[in-house]
């Protein structure tokens, strides 16, 4: 793996999984990173796939990650207007 895909660019976690590939190989690939499960694809921006211009506000601690709210329920189905 290439150094722009060693580090997670949201959480600088180490671990990061090969998701998917491009149907014509090598084109680019889905990798997701195994801590913070943010996911990206090699082919877009620098701001999106390596740490090092990743927007600071977005970059997340370990105690942020733990820290996380759940993604949130959802709500019951609305009934038909009568
Ligand atoms: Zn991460």
């Amino acid at each position: 793996m290439s150094d722009t895909t060693t580090l997670c660019p949201r959480c600088a976690h180490r671990t990061i999984e090969h998701i998917f590939a491009s149907p014509v190989p090598g084109v680019w690939e889905v990798l997701q990173c195994g801590r913070c499960l943010y996911m990206w694809r090699t082919s877009e921006p620098a701001r999106r796939t390596r740490r090092d211009a990743y927007p600071e506000e977005f970059m997340m601690t370990p105690e942020q990650i733990g820290a996380a709210p759940q993604v949130p329920a959802v709500p019951p189905l609305r009934t038909p207007a009568a």
